[in-house]
């Protein structure tokens, strides 16, 4: 079943990673079924996220779609992975432990910020 698409691979991966953490089990289909490189490909060719089980399909749309809503009191907020703590976006590492901040999450602001956010399905 799928539940969501973008154009940035990296962002798809992002959410299969996001997803595992809550145990849905999921694939990434169609990542190389557009060679063309450098380009945002038709929405036809867009990877694909696709949960296994039927059932976790909502829950899974649920935590993708609060995922990329806007942060509503700071957008450069994110979150440090060892302490929970959450980090004003200026900073690139954990005020609290000295976390650096996590790749994942620069993938993710830059494709926000770019209007690749994908597509909830
Ligand atoms: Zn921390």
């Amino acid at each position: 079943m799928k539940v969501y698409s973008s154009p940035n691979l990296a962002m798809v991966g992002h959410f299969k990673n996001v997803l595992e953490m809550y145990s849905i089990a999921c694939d990434i289909r169609g990542e190389y079924r557009c060679a063309a490189a450098g380009e945002i490909p038709p929405i036809e060719c867009w990877p694909e996220l696709w949960v296994v089980e039927e059932s976790q399909a909502e829950q899974a749309r649920q935590i993708i779609r609060e995922a990329l809503e806007p942060t509503e009191n700071d957008p450069g907020l994110w979150k440090c992975p060892s302490c929970d703590e959450e980090v004003e976006g200026q900073f690139t590492e954990c005020w609290n432990c000295g976390t650096n901040r996590p790749d994942d999450e620069d993938t993710f602001q830059g494709a926000t910020k770019f209007g690749q956010r994908g597509e909830v399905r």
